[in-house]
């Protein structure tokens, strides 16, 4: 099957911390890939702009080799990568003085193309960025800014956020980065509940037993040891990341797929979680493994704090007051170190009212899963005979759409940076947090970190390459349930 590419309009992208670590891994890695595929213009222009003191041809150097190192791609078509390097420039900026902004006026003066500036820089930064794109006559109503996450570390500073930026830019402007939304699964299962007649009956507490989402990482915090320690789990993965998913998964049709319609939806169902009670989170730090290239360290050790009560780990349960929803627990988890990189989502439908094939055949239920990470894909249990004479005895079988397979190679290529960044280009807001979503995500956040703060709560050691806490499968298994297990 071949996808088609379709060209956005030509446009101008400064890049603010275009020498940064995700410019380098990822943004620009991204566009090199976009532009192999036909679907940068060769008008198109990426600016980087960065402390770091250096030239265009300088900063053609250090993207070049970005691309060796990140871009995934083993041999560019011939004369790609230098059509590609000659659309870059670079201009010397400092975000809260005054050296490059006028270097940087000049080259956007009058260009009458699409205007994008994309925040990746500290967000203590953001609001100096804004206040200069306004004042050098930048920030026209045409333009629009992508930032980074974090988005604040609660609803306070979130709010503050949202207020600075909000002086400068209209919320239409604003294009709030969860790079989760950009994997095609993602939008997949969007596709999948609203373009199918299957699933929607049954995508409600009638007929689903329970949701998971788990979200696990097999890396430790590694060099961000000093920054993670400020964030934890909840802040880091749970309040944006996970939040959105189960917004994707729970939310009620939209009247049609466009930005502020999908995010009416998603807004509800954030205002709809209930609080999360004491007893129902877990919170958990690696400890440390030997392995073959050495001991990994513990988290205490990796953050430098023997006495640190931060998270690498969290599992929640939570509910939904809403019709749809009301008795159906969701379960979220996260965690870093743990067994296998996989984020997935499983909807657990209910058994059967009434089993006719007798005891001896054992419970079945329909699993729908969605893996965001490895091999993208959508798996369905289905529960049939086992073959053979051995009589009706059931076995379960996964019913598999795993999209590397079943679609042809460019569709499993496309990062989620890629795709968003050209979101960004075509003015479509849907994968992007609104405003007022992030901070209701904030709001339902806050009182669960406060609870564990004044109740002085100690995170419960986990085994690195394990599942998570014991007491995490305790939460489960009072219920009657069980977590997947994280594997590839
Ligand atoms: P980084 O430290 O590697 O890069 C920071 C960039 O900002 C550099 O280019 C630096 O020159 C520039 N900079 C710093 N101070 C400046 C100033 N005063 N004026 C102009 N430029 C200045 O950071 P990073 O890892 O690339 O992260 C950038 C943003 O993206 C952060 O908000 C981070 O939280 C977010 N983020 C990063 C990742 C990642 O994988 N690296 C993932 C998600 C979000």
């Amino acid at each position: 099957m071949v996808s088609r590419v379709i060209p956005v309009d030509p446009f101008d992208l400064v890049i603010f911390g275009g020498t940064g670590d995700l410019a380098r891994r990822k943004i620009l890695p991204g566009l090199f890939r976009r532009f192999i595929a036909g679907q940068m213009p060769p008008e198109a222009r990426i600016i980087g702009a960065a402390r770091t003191d250096m030239d265009s041809a300088g900063y053609r150097e250090m993207i070049a080799g970005a691309i060796d190192e990140f871009g995934g791609i083993d041999t560019p078509p011939a004369g790609t990568l230098d059509a590609f390097l000659a659309q870059l420039e670079y201009v010397t900026i400092d975000a809260k003085g005054e050296a490059g902004w006028a270097e940087l006026q000049e080259l956007m003066k009058g260009t009458g193309r699409v205007e994008a500036y994309y925040f990746s820089v500290a967000p203590s930064l953001f609001g100096d960025l804004a206040e200069r794109l306004q004042h050098w006559g930048m920030a026209d109503v045409d333009a629009r800014i992508v930032v980074e996450k974090p988005f604040g570390r609660d609803l306070a500073t979130a709010k503050a956020l949202n207020g600075t930026l909000a002086k400068y830019f209209n919320e239409d402007q604003i294009y709030r980065i969860d790079h989760y939304l950009g994997k095609e699964t993602v939008q997949n299962l969007m596709a999948v509940r609203f373009g199918n007649m299957l699933f929607e009956p049954l995508w409600n507490a009638q007929y689903v037993d329970h949701i998971q989402i788990t979200v696990a990482e097999t890396v430790g915090v590694g060099g961000r040891g000093e920054y993670y320690d400020k964030s934890g789990a909840m802040r880091d993965m749970v309040q944006n990341h996970l939040m959105q998913l189960l917004c994707l998964i729970a939310m009620e049709p939209p009247a049609r797929f466009d930005p502020d319609a999908v995010r009416d939806e998603k807004l509800k169902v954030i205002r709809a979680l209930d609080p999360v009670l004491p007893h129902h989170i877990m919170r958990g730090q690696y400890e440390a493994e030997a392995g073959q290239e050495g001991t990994h360290p513990s988290y205490r050790e990796a953050v430098g704090d023997p006495r640190s009560k931060t998270e690498s780990f969290i599992a929640l349960k939570t509910q939904i007051s809403n019709w749809r929803w009301s008795g159906t627990p969701f379960y979220l988890r996260t965690g870093k170190r743990m067994a296998a990189r996989s984020s997935e989502i499983s909807v657990v439908f209910k058994e059967t009212p009434h089993s006719i094939f007798g005891p001896d055949a054992g419970q079945h239920r329909n699993v729908l899963s969605i893996r965001l990470q490895p091999n993208e894909g959508i798996t369905l249990g289905v529960t049939i005979k086992e073959p053979g004479p051995g009589g009706m005895r059931l076995i379960d079988v996964p019913l598999d759409m795993t999209f590397a397979e079943a679609l042809d190679d460019d569709a499993e290529h496309v990062d989620a940076y890629e795709r968003l960044i050209m979101d960004v280009i075509r003015g479509n807001q849907t994968l992007f947090m609104r405003g007022d979503e992030v901070e209701a995500a904030w709001a339902w956040t806050d009182p669960i970190i406060h609870g564990w703060e004044a109740r002085g709560e100690v995170p419960k050691p986990y085994d690195s390459g394990s599942n998570g806490t014991t007491d995490s499968h305790e939460l489960m298994r009072r219920d009657g349930r069980e977590w997947r297990k994280v594997s590839l």
